[in-house]
């Protein structure tokens, strides 16, 4: 039942997602298991919902845009900034070697654990803590994926964890955001502004 929704999902972003690798990943993961049961009626909607701690799961196009943007390889390491639900981590485990998800808050990261855990996806690691660090000791990483909007550039203490040829994407600003991708080379670093997005914002710190 679920995946058939999960696929029926994937054809309704087939017009936006050039990726046939990103919508086979949002085809075989069950949205509604990363949604709370009161959300489940509304898991294959093109739409945010809310999870616990005044968070949200992002909306299906805004994942499936930044999956395509980080453009991954099956070889790729890759740290997830901002857990949530872990339906982006699930997704970017699909489609790379290894997935370092941080979030702030222990019980959005225990939850999101056990969901991927039970779905026996077994490519990711879940780390509690301040997203704005990066992981320095697993760095560098072929693809940073940023889940909340930072003030007016991603942090650089994220950039700099990149390996040269490694991409980042991250909602940047305040009242209008923006995706910004950012590529490593061995020149420096070569950031675009891509579409208008709205995010929650990136807090410094541990939450509880
Ligand atoms: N990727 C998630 C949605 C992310 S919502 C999903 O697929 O469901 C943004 C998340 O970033 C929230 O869970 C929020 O608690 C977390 N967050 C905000 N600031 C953070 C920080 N500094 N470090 C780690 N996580 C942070």
């Amino acid at each position: 039942m679920s995946t058939s929704e999960a696929a029926a999902l994937a054809e309704r972003l087939r017009p936006a997602v050039a990726d046939e690798r990103v919508l086979a990943a949002i085809a075989s993961v069950p949205r509604e298991r990363f949604v709370p049961e009161s959300e489940r009626h509304r898991a294959y909607e093109n739409v945010a919902l809310p999870i616990s701690c005044g968070q949200t799961i992002s909306q299906p196009l805004v994942v499936a845009r930044m999956l395509e943007v980080l453009d991954l390889r099956p070889s790729d390491r890759v740290l997830d900034v901002g857990t949530g639900s872990g339906y982006h981590a699930a997704l970017l485990a699909k489609l790379a070697a290894h997935v370092w998800t941080i979030e702030r808050h222990v019980e959005l990261s225990a939850r999101a654990q056990s969901t991927i855990e039970e779905l026996a996806i077994g490519n990711v690691t879940f780390r509690v803590g301040d997203g704005w660090e990066g992981l320095p000791d697993e760095a560098p990483f072929d693809a940073i994926n940023v889940a909340a909007a930072t003030g007016d550039s991603p942090p650089v203490a994220l950039e700099e964890q990149l390996a040269v040829g490694g991409r980042l994407v991250a909602p940047v600003g305040a009242a209008e955001q923006h995706l910004i991708r950012t590529r490593r080379s061995a020149e420096g670093f070569q950031r675009a502004r891509l579409e208008a997005v709205r995010f929650v914002p990136l807090v410094r710190g541990r939450g509880s």
